[in-house]
Parts: C-alpha cells; sequence; structure tokens
C-alpha cells in the first residue's frame, strides 16, 4: 500500500485532522510508512486540492502592503496559486470585516495567519523579489503578530527577479517586463491614487488591489515556468520512496534524465545528464573514474 493509499484509507474514517503533524507522528508508529511520507500526502492533500502526491508543493505568491516596512505598514491581501492548482486565490483584509473596527497596524492579523499557514505548508515558496521582499515583510508581520517562524531558506526559495537578474540580461527585471519578455499575461497598472486610497483602507480602492496582485500571480506563474530550468539552487522533490529514480530536479517538471556529455573539475570527471523535457542540466554524484592512490612521482 503507498503512504498515499494508507492516509486516503484513514481520511475514509476520520475527518481531516487539523494537526497535519501530529496526526502523521500517531499514523507513522503504527505502520510501515515513514513520518514525512504520511506528512507530505496529508500537506498535498490539503491545500493543492489535487488528489495527487506526485507533485512537489510549490506555492506562488505576492503580498500587497501599506508601506515597505513591516514596522510602519500592513499586509492589506496576498494572491497565491499552488503547482497543480486552476486559478489563483485572493486572500484579502476584505474578507475579514471585524478587522476595519480595529486600530491600524493590527488590521492584517487574519490575513498573515493565513499566509504563513500556506508558507508553512510549501516545500518552495515563489515570488517575484520574494527573498528580499515578501518573504521577509511576511516574516516581520508574523513576528509581530506572535507566529512561529517561517522556514524560509535559500534552498526553498524561488525568486524569479534574482534569477531573472542572474542568468538573463534584460534592461530590467521587474515583474512586468520579465513577463512582457515571455509574453506572460500584461498586468495593468494601479494608478497612485488608488494606491493612496488602499492604504487608507478604501474598500473599493482594496478590491481594485486584489484583482492587481492576482493578476501579478499569474504572470509570475507564467515566468517561473520558464526560469525554472535554470536554476542550480533547488532540491531535488521528485525523489520519493515511491519514485527512487533518477529525474529531472526542476519542480515543475520531474522529466527523464539522459546522459549528454561530462562534467569535468578539477578533482574528477562526473557525467552530465539532460532533461529531455525542460531541457536542465544536471551532474552525476559518483565520478566517471576511480582514482589511483598510488604515488607516482612526476619525474
Ligand atoms: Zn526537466
Amino acid at each position: 500500500m503507498s503512504s498515499r493509499e494508507f492516509v486516503l484509507d484513514y481520511l475514509n474514517k476520520e475527518p481531516f485532522p487539523d494537526n497535519i503533524g501530529q496526526v502523521a507522528i500517531q499514523l507513522a508508529k503504527g505502520s510501515d510508512h515513514s513520518y514525512n511520507a504520511i506528512r507530505n500526502v496529508f500537506r498535498r492533500l490539503r491545500d493543492v486540492k489535487v488528489i495527487s502526491n506526485d507533485v512537489p508543493s510549490v506555492l506562488y505568491y505576492d503580498i500587497e502592503t501599506t508601506s515597505f516596512g513591516a514596522d510602519f505598514g500592513e499586509i492589506t491581501c496576498f494572491a497565491y496559486k499552488w503547482e497543480g492548482m486552476e486559478d489563483v486565490k485572493l486572500v484579502s483584509v476584505l474578507d475579514y470585516p471585524e478587522a476595519f473596527d480595529r486600530p491600524v497596524y493590527t488590521r492584517d492579523r487574519e490575513v498573515v495567519a493565513e499566509l504563513v499557514k500556506l508558507l508553512d505548508l510549501a516545500d518552495i515558496n515563489c515570488g517575484h523579489y520574494s527573498s528580499k521582499f515578501d518573504n521577509k515583510f511576511v516574516q516581520a508581520r508574523g513576528s509581530y503578530h506572535g507566529y512561529k517562524p517561517i522556514d524560509f531558506r535559500t534552498s526553498n526559495t524561488f525568486d524569479t527577479c534574482i534569477t531573472a537578474r542572474k542568468y538573463l540580461r534584460l534592461q530590467n527585471n521587474r515583474l512586468a517586463n520579465v513577463a512582457e519578455f515571455y509574453g506572460e499575461a500584461q498586468k495593468t497598472s494601479m494608478s497612485k491614487q488608488t494606491w493612496r486610497l488602499c492604504n487608507d483602507y478604501n474598500k473599493e480602492a482594496l478590491a481594485e488591489q486584489g484583482e492587481y496582485c492576482k493578476q501579478d500571480v499569474r504572470a509570475l506563474y507564467g515566468i517561473a515556468k520558464r526560469l525554472f530550468p535554470f536554476t542550480k539552487h533547488l532540491p531535488n522533490l521528485w525523489i520519493t520512496e515511491e519514485t527512487n529514480y533518477m529525474r529531472c530536479s526542476n519542480p515543475n517538471c520531474g522529466g527523464v534524465l539522459l546522459e549528454d556529455g561530462e562534467y569535468k573539475t578539477k578533482a574528477n570527471t562526473y557525467q552530465k545528464f539532460r532533461c529531455v523535457d525542460c531541457g536542465k542540466w544536471h551532474r552525476g554524484s559518483t565520478p566517471v573514474m576511480k582514482l589511483s592512490r598510488e604515488f607516482k612521482p612526476a619525474y
């Protein structure tokens, strides 16, 4: 029985658990499935809404704020999309009317709580300039409201802006420009006046900002798909207990790898592989040659 069938079997009898970690520990104890495998299946079933544990949990997201600093501004809304989800979703302060009665700087509590919950579930978080802005802003707002720290690391963060800057040479790396370059949905811009009204918590302006935010995530998803094959720092999430053969490490791909040339370093030579689907390069981990340790004088 696969981990997925095991979890589905459990869900036939019990309601979906609120605390996935605790339940996964309990279930793992009395079974031959690992805690990680069970937890991952729960995570995907809960939020991806695609009944599949074959896809890494990649969260694409974008936040809108009232200021550039988290000690001054709040998060008015965020849009997100899980890999495999049909369209983007929006969580806005407009969903929580009671927040409008609270004093300034405490109104984003529910919005931040939702975002922290989603980011905790993500194997990889993806945003445009998110490693410098969105991730840190959420971390700060979450910390302010007393939530536990989010596990942001270089190895689980995919920043499309930094990736474009590193591997491509465009005139600038703003989302609109990179999206236009790849022919992705062009975002309409919001007027300065609307921004000012949003900072004032004007409901109509906030609704407009929400649509703008959703567009950004659609554009983000479009460019992320094009930029994933360039990345070298992300872990391979495709290799699990059930699929423990060589697969492309691109979280958006997982394709088959074919041998393609050699990768030489100062110390040794390794097999080079290329994904047949996205073209991403990979390197084997065991050296092609076994070097002799025998001492041979050079003269
Ligand atoms: Zn690939």
